[in-house]
């Protein structure tokens, strides 16, 4: 049956449109900290809260922030690209200062990133980078101690921030024994990319997909998400069912065109923006608009594949039953009054003439034409239309405005006109406030979690393969 087959296709193309969505990184600023660890070594060793302790009592001191990314895969992306695209959707380091730092670490690609906001490329340029990989990060990472690179790493690059006059050997030097973490086997991680890859497929495709494999099971979600789900489901599938009887009439059309079509819109809106709002609460992202994109697109071809064939399915005669034809434009002019005639002539209305094949009986269906009139007051057809207007007296801030406005009818050439009423106008109140440039938002305030700073990348950096 077709509406099935509508249906998979709908999902289907659900999908599809949702797939581009797997640069998702859980943002750590969400829980107060600076790392985002997918792989898992750095919370399995514990180098994780001591690297959070660490940039945390640096951004106390410098304002600068740093970010450390593991990540399992980035699929076929390029890992300095990745990197840079994520610093600036975050704005690591503070508005204005573009102090930031984010450390990326992709498993299997082998890479390790270092990307620099403009405003650090002094204090920790990029050979000093190269000279950080080199030194403390690659021969860890060869020999897949994950855990004392990244931590190393990062120290290094906070004892250059927190010296910053220091020499690039003095910048160096660190102690490195006062760190001692261990990781589990590599393979331990190897496992992971495959349960990643094969199992979160879901998870990583928006908010949308998430809610179909595990639902929540909250009040709000049934309420606002399923059932919005369902009753444009029901509305759809029974307008698909209308639209497929055999015989049709103006009063299915009117009560899909003015109930199941409006029950389905808004019923989708709920539903697609619950599910982006709380997408956007959880994890400071925006991905299922992507859904939106294919319900929207979706319901508008079938809404007006529905109404096409309630207009047009054949009628049954009122009279023998018979099946009725509907008449072309030209065929059902001369059934039509002369005011129908200029109704149809400006758009105002637009006629079906049908005509049963066996008893000639002939039925009218009157429609919304695309540009509607109003009601004549004295010929009575909707051929009343506004010709003119003119201002008579502008608007001002102290002042009311004064307008003609001049109808004609289209028909029998009966003409009125008023005189409307312009209220003052409003001094704008959000005049002003466009300029928050210096100020801070609740979102870029330095140094509470929630969020970072709003920096910028300025591509500096540097990155290896181990
Ligand atoms: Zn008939
Ligand atoms: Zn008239």
């Amino acid at each position: 049956m077709i509406p099935k087959m509508f249906y998979r296709f709908f999902w289907i193309v659900l999908l599809v449109f949702s797939l581009p969505v797997q640069t998702q990184t859980q943002n750590p600023r969400l829980n107060g900290g600076w790392v985002s660890d997918e792989i898992g070594y750095l919370r399995d060793s514990g180098a994780l809260s001591e690297i959070n302790e660490m940039i945390s009592e640096l951004e106390k001191d410098t304002s600068v922030e740093i970010a450390i990314v593991t990540k399992l895969t980035i699929g076929e992306m390029n890992p300095k690209e990745y990197a840079n695209t994520l610093f600036n959707e975050w704005g690591i380091g503070k508005k204005g200062k573009d102090n930031g730092i984010l450390i990326l670490h992709v498993f299997d690609q082998r890479r390790i990133e270092i990307e620099t906001g403009y405003g650090l490329e002094g204090v920790v340029p990029d050979i000093l980078c190269k000279r950080i990989l080199e030194k403390f990060i690659v021969p860890n990472f060869k020999s897949n101690q994950f855990s004392m690179g990244m931590t190393l790493g990062s120290f290094a690059i906070i004892n250059s921030i927190k010296n910053p006059n220091a020499s690039m050997e003095q910048k160096l030097s660190i102690d490195e024994f006062q760190f001692n973490f261990a990781d589990l086997p590599a393979s331990h991680y190897q496992d992971k990319i495959k349960t990643i890859t094969e199992e979160n497929f879901f998870d990583q495709n928006g908010i949308f997909a998430r809610h179909i494999t595990s639902p929540t099971n909250s009040i709000k979600e049934f309420f606002y998400f399923w059932l919005g789900i369902l009753v444009m489901s029901i509305s759809v599938f029974l307008g698909v069912i209308l639209a497929l009887l055999r015989f049709g009439n103006k009063t299915l059309y009117n009560f899909y065109n003015y109930f199941g079509r409006t029950l389905a819109w808004l019923s989708g809106i709920v539903a697609t923006g619950y599910m982006l709002v709380s997408e956007i609460a959880e994890s400071d992202t925006s991905y299922s608009l992507l859904n939106l994109l294919p319900i929207g697109i979706g319901l508008f071809f079938v809404n007006g594949w529905i109404q096409k064939k309630l207009r047009n399915n054949p009628r049954k005669c009122p009279t023998c039953k018979s099946k009725m034809i509907k008449l072309n434009e030209k065929q059902d002019n001369k059934h039509l009054s002369k005011g129908e005639g200029i109704e149809e002539k400006i758009k105002s209305v637009d006629y079906d003439i049908w005509e049963c094949n066996n008893c000639s009986k002939i039925t009218k269906e009157k429609y919304t034409g695309d540009s509607p009139a109003s009601t004549c007051p004295k010929c009575h057809f909707n051929t009343f239309q506004n010709i003119r207007v003119t201002v008579i007296r502008s608007a001002t801030y102290e002042s009311d405005g004064e307008e003609l406005h001049e109808y004609e009818c289209a028909n029998c050439k009966h003409a009125e006109s008023k005189y409307v009423t312009i209220p003052k106008k409003v001094k704008s109140s959000s005049s002003g406030s466009s300029s928050s440039g210096g100020g801070g938002s609740s979102w870029s305030s330095g140094g509470s979690s929630g969020s970072w700073g709003g920096g910028s990348s300025g591509g500096g950096g540097s990155g290896s393969s181990y």
